[in-house]
């Protein structure tokens, strides 16, 4: 993605109420507007203390609950009852979790050693007033919008959404809601775009199906180059009808690749024409959904402002024997255990099967040197 990191431009900009900004990147750089904690802060219910005056027994002369504060200082020898969260008084250096303590009256006793420090979180140690917090081109999740919420920004400036453009394409694809004829099949492939450009963050534009031919296809894809990016699906193998690479040359386009190691979805070209990018995914189902993450992911990520984020793969433990023709990348749908630690591929009937697409809730990872895997290694896994 290279090539679309240094071509892009700064996206504009735009306010939103922070509530709203979930998936959004932002614009600005955040900072912290005092210290957090504020205040040194007790993590636990118990007794604030002198860690030097335990093991031993104290005086409780008072008690400080969370939104107060204790207006006093702990002497040697003395305690203050405290809660979670509320302030550690003056004097005070750690504090004693309720569970290790027997109170009798105003007495408490402590039977373990405290280090100073221990069960409070002090003034600053999580950011500093003035710190960075947030920088631009970040996305926003929950905890990105929790943290704006604490420093009290009830709107964001974020990134305006990409407008991505996404173009069917094939001579036997029909609308969903239409009822194909017995050797035509329905157009899936833009909705599952829509939706993977909209999870990248981009602002999904599904076109008409354009059909294999010259005039058509040309046309749409002229009006899909005014967008911000293009994606087609099919129409790029090596078929008779596959013209997509065709129009794209006539358009002036030029390719930065149009073919990759990776299966499904070896054809797949990448390039721009009329200064916009664009990819040519494959029309197999499977193929335009792994290519989408593999390659156009990034694309949609990075035109809309925000740092390339990085695929999710991890390592799980196969439960079944795999074996492949070696010389590809191959993504297999696939099935994590729920305690996350195993997967097994899913029956699946090629790059057509939407069904084990569906039911699948990763992707088996293969490197390309290789051609069995046995049940118990370890093998990549891309979440889905
Ligand atoms: P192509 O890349 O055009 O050769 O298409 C490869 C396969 O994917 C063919 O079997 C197509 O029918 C199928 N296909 C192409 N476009 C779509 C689409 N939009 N939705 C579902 N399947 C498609
Ligand atoms: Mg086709």
């Amino acid at each position: 993605m290279r090539e679309v990191g240094t071509a892009r431009r700064i996206p504009d900009t735009e306010q939103i109420r922070t509530l709203e900004a979930a998936g959004r990147v932002l614009a600005e750089e955040i900072t912290a507007d005092r210290d957090y904690p504020p205040f040194p802060r007790s993590a636990r219910d118990g007794y604030a203390v002198r860690s030097a005056d335990v093991p031993g027994e104290l005086r409780v002369i008072g008690e400080v609950r969370a939104g107060e504060v204790f207006r006093g200082s702990v002497s040697p020898g003395g305690a203050v009852e405290i809660m979670t969260g509320a302030p550690l008084p003056e004097g005070a250096d750690a504090v004693v979790m309720v569970e290790h303590t027997e109170r009798s009256g105003n007495h408490v006793k402590v039977a373990r050693s405290l280090k100073s420090g221990e069960n409070f979180n002090p003034q600053g140690i999580e950011a500093k007033h003035g710190s960075t917090v947030l920088s631009a081109g970040r996305r926003l999740g929950f905890a990105e919008i929790a943290l704006l919420a604490m420093v009290g920004r009830e709107c964001a400036t974020v990134y305006r959404r990409p407008r991505v453009a996404i173009l069917p394409t094939g001579d036997e694809i029909v609308e969903a809601g239409q009822q194909p004829e017995p050797f035509q099949i329905r157009n899936s492939n833009a909705w599952s775009m829509a939706v993977q450009v909209a999870r990248a963050g981009g602002d999904p534009q599904i076109l008409p199906i354009a059909r294999d031919n010259y005039e058509s296809t040309r046309g749409l894809i002229e009006q899909g180059l005014a967008h911000d990016l293009l994606l087609l699906s099919g129409g790029v193998s090596a078929g008779k009808y596959d013209i997509v690479e065709r129009v794209l040359g006539d358009l002036g386009a030029q390719f930065f690749f149009d073919r990759v190691l990776v299966q499904p979805g070896q054809p797949l070209v990448f390039g721009t024409a009329r200064g916009k990018f664009f990819f040519g995914l494959p029309g197999n189902p499977a193929s335009t959904m792994v290519t989408f993450e593999v390659f156009a992911r990034a694309a949609v990520e990075l035109l809309g402002g925000a740092n390339e984020s990085p695929l999710p793969l991890l390592q799980a433990r196969l439960s079944k024997d795999v074996r492949h023709k070696p010389g590809l990348t191959r993504f297999l749908p696939a099935q994590v255990s729920a305690d996350g630690s195993s997967v097994a591929p899913e029956p699946w009937q090629g790059s057509g099967d939407v069904n084990s697409l569906a039911r699948a809730n990763a992707f088996l990872v293969t490197e390309p040197d290789r051609e069995s895997w046995t049940a118990g290694e370890m093998i990549r896994v891309l979440l889905k």
